[in-house]
């Protein structure tokens, strides 16, 4: 979803793994032992998310979601562009770029925003350690109740849609196998193949997201 809103994914052909260190820049290790080069590079990519804004998949989806009270994302991205979107019941398996709290723990949180990261490495203004950004970092666990939830929601669902994820990283990647070993169907939107099975249960589209939603949630009003 987010590289066609024009975010740099991290595992794709372009991925920016492919010229970073996830061990030194996005690791709880890192941040302690060097947090002004580990804020450096969140202050780029913060600076290069300025102006991007939701494409008309996410409009799509939220539309969709809101005719039918909330349905639930499971996302991946950490940039905040579903909530940005108007949707509601988002679960960031790995956490958020907007907002940043105490690396110590002293219950600070605020607003992750340019100004916060004009002088680095930020600092909590109530016990004068360094601030982080509310992500998951290499080296710490996922938030156990989202990724419980998130398998709960896979294995009562009927219907999965499965949107531009590489289906790479666990227990991310996992989410799509428990819905189908659950018996629900998947609607993989992908312009890569991926490692989902190909069989009857698995309905591949290799287009765009912001191609495709708009068509599929809108196949209702259309009574295709
Ligand atoms: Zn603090």
């Amino acid at each position: 979803m987010s590289s066609e809103s024009g975010i740099r994914t991290f595992r794709g052909i372009d991925g920016l793994w492919k010229e970073y260190s996830p061990e030194l820049l996005s690791s709880i290790t890192g941040l302690r032992s060097d947090p002004a080069v580990v804020w450096d590079w969140y202050r780029t990519r913060l600076m290069a998310s300025e102006g991007v804004v939701p494409h008309a998949g996410y409009i799509a989806l939220t539309r969709f979601m809101k005719k039918r009270g909330s349905l639930p994302v499971i996302t991946q991205n950490v940039d905040g562009l579903h909530r940005i979107s108007g949707q509601i019941d988002v679960l960031e398996l790995h956490g958020s770029m907007r907002t940043a709290s105490c690396l110590e723990k002293c219950g600070y949180s605020t607003e992750l925003t340019k100004t916060l990261v004009i002088n680095i490495p930020p600092l909590c203004p109530g016990c004068g350690a360094v601030l982080r950004p509310d992500i998951v970092l290499f080296g710490e666990p996922l938030p156990q109740d989202i990724v419980s939830r998130s398998y709960r929601l896979a294995e009562e669902c009927d219907l999965m849609l499965v949107v531009g994820t590489s289906v790479q990283v666990w227990p991310a990647a996992g989410i799509p196998f428990a819905a189908l070993d659950s018996g629900a169907t998947v609607i993989e939107i992908n312009p890569v193949r991926t490692e989902l099975p190909r069989n009857e249960n698995v309905l591949s589209i290799r287009r765009k997201a912001g191609e495709i939603l708009p068509l599929l949630t809108g196949a209702e009003e259309d009574n295709i």
